[in-house]
């Protein structure tokens, strides 16, 4: 088999989601696994769903983690251009063969003509399409005469080119992901091609770029599944079924299950959010009052075991309920949407996107603090399984693991939880040296002064309690700063005023102990310990509440080490007196 070419081809049209990041990874584990070539191909055919930045975005995330590209329109190679728009002129030519060759024809209803067709439909029951029982009755180049429709287009009416869907055929894919997949074809819409404006649909567009750009396996989402009837059939009509790419369809990508996130303590927060976004979608709804509809909506969510039976919609419920229900089904379950993000408290864009209207802002996850290659360890399990009890996996592992084979069919469950998780194996397991390095920024930021032994030191000590780097400069603020409060309820069950004097005594001997180091402090300490047969809570807990304000944290000699011996010694004294203080 030759190298194979993948593409990812996004359309810029806002925020890339973390679906199309996976979508994008799928593609980028194949091509290295296979020693083929990762591509990406902006598919920016329609202006009116343009978004300004959203080509850099893509870029920047895809740069940001680590899927290195071989061809875009910033590293063009032999099969430009990358952007679609700069390859416009091309499209129409296939789109007047596909008519030459039957396999299309001119359609020139006006939209008040495909309306009032719709209408006559609608009105006896039925759903308009136009397709191969429609287009016998409608204004094309199959029902009008030649000469009529040549007289059409010298006259330069406006006409867009349909696909003609041939009748009762079953027309198939065989998909890697879910085998034989079979389309009726009388089910299928009769798909513009060419818009009345030159321009190629997104169908046109994408199998004439997939084709010239030799692209041997197209992997893409689920959504995409009903489109590849009539890419099929475009590759028939266009001479090129012999170099029909490959097809895998992935899972779509689910909301979190909702017991993940309703709770005892959840529940009311999330039954006013929900309805005030009802009333938002449904502002002119009268039937029960906002009040009201909360307690329903509560009442639905705090039953959580059996919440997917308490939205389904029951023959005897009325319109009121129904309408409460829908957006329920909606807001609880399928696809993972932007709006989840907001709405639970995580991200679902890789990096942070600030649109043009107010609500168009979205944080991502490289601003909440995720490590990319966490992300990718992360959404490559949202679909795809090694088969093997292995998790952790480096993004080359992840290219020595993977294969199309082990996609699975159903939906891969959002699970945040699990996001952060990935993200605190990659810290536990990063190496100190170069956390250090980006903690350098970090501490610099908060005025404090660390040389690069110290902050490896602080790596070392905190990063198995934190779940992102950032947690780190925060869970050592007393390191640098004396400005910290102290755990009251602690210091007081810990302080033992009969120790006291035996505690002040080891005061004036750190104080005296030149070699401050964690090692000797250990042995400094302990032998103090033993000597005046003290339990080692009662010398430890005071020692680490008036060091650090809190009750636990990292090993405490190497703490001690890190504050050095003046401060220590300084936040002894002050610490035990007041912790005396409290005994009173
Ligand atoms: N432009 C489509 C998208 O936005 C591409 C779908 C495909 O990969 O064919 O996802």
């Amino acid at each position: 088999m030759s190298k194979p070419r993948v593409r990812f081809a996004p359309s810029p049209t806002g925020a890339l989601h973390i679906g199309g990041l996976r979508t994008a990874l799928y593609n980028y584990l194949f091509a290295k696994k296979m020693g083929g070539e990762f591509i990406l191909r902006v598919e920016d055919t329609d202006q009116t769903r343009y978004v300004p930045g959203a080509e850099d975005y893509i870029l920047e995330a895809l740069e940001w983690t680590g899927l290195e590209l071989d061809e875009s329109p910033k590293k063009v190679g032999a099969y430009g251009p990358y952007r679609q728009s700069e390859r416009k002129g091309m499209y129409a030519e296939f789109g007047h063969r596909l008519v030459e060759n039957g396999w299309a024809y001119y359609a020139f209803d006006t939209t008040d003509e495909l309306d009032a067709k719709r209408l006559e439909i609608e009105t006896n029951g039925g759903t308009f399409s136009y397709n191969v029982h429609t287009r016998g009755s409608l204004k094309n180049s199959l029902t009008l005469a030649e000469s009529d429709v040549k007289q059409l287009l010298d006259s330069g009416a406006d006409f867009t080119i349909r696909l003609k869907c041939p009748a009762d055929e079953i027309i198939y894919v065989n998909d890697i992901v879910r085998g034989r997949v079979e389309f009726q074809s009388n089910l299928l819409d009769d798909k513009v091609m060419l818009k009345s404006d030159g321009m190629p649909t997104y169908h046109l567009a994408n199998v004439v770029d997939d084709y010239h750009m030799k692209i041997t396996h197209v992997i893409r989402g689920e959504e995409w599944l009903p489109s590849t009837a009539h890419h099929v059939l475009l590759y028939r009509a266009l001479g090129w079924e012999n170099e029909m790419p490959i097809f895998a369809h992935l899972p779509l990508i689910l909301k979190p299950a909702p017991a993940s996130y309703i709770n005892n303590k959840t529940v009311d927060g999330l039954a006013e959010k929900f309805t005030s976004e009802f009333f938002k979608k449904h502002s002119d709804y009268k039937h029960k009052s906002q009040e009201q509809v909360k307690q329903m909506i509560r009442g639905i969510l705090v039953d959580v075991e059996n919440i997917s039976s308490r939205v389904q919609i029951k023959p005897k419920d009325k319109e009121d309920k129904i309408l409460i229900k829908e957006f329920l089904k909606s807001t609880l379950f399928g696809k993972l949407s932007k709006r989840d993000g907001d709405r639970l408290g995580f991200p679902v864009f890789p990096l942070s996107w600030q649109g043009e209207k107010a609500d168009d802002s979205f944080v991502g996850f490289r601003e909440v603090g995720f490590d990319p290659k966490a992300l990718l360890n992360f959404l490559a399990f949202l679909g795809w399984n090694p088969g093997t009890e292995q998790e952790i996996f480096s993004l080359e592992e992840l290219v020595e693991a993977f294969s199309l084979e082990k996609i699975g069919k159903s939906g891969a469950r959002f699970d945040y939880e699990k996001a952060k998780w990935f993200n605190k194996q990659y810290l536990i397991n990063g190496d100190n040296a170069e956390i250090a390095s980006q903690l350098k920024p970090l501490i610099a930021a908060k005025g404090w002064n660390a040389d690069d032994a110290t902050l490896e030191t602080l790596a070392g000590l905190f990063k198995e309690r934190s779940t992102f780097l950032k947690d780190i400069p925060d869970m050592a603020t007393y390191i640098f700063s004396n400005d910290f409060k102290y755990d009251e309820k602690n210091a007081r069950k810990k302080w033992k005023s009969q120790h006291a004097e035996k505690n002040h005594a080891l005061v004036s001997i750190l104080e005296n102990t030149d070699d401050f180091s964690a090692a000797n402090l250990e042995t400094v300490i302990k032998g103090f310990i033993e000597e005046n047969e003290l339990g080692f809570g009662d010398v430890m807990s005071p020692l680490r509440i008036a060091v650090s304000g809190l009750g636990g944290g990292p090993s405490l000699f190497d703490i001690l080490a890190l504050i050095g011996k003046e401060k220590t010694v300084e936040r002894l004294q002050k610490g035990y007196a007041y912790f005396e203080s409290l005994q009173s």
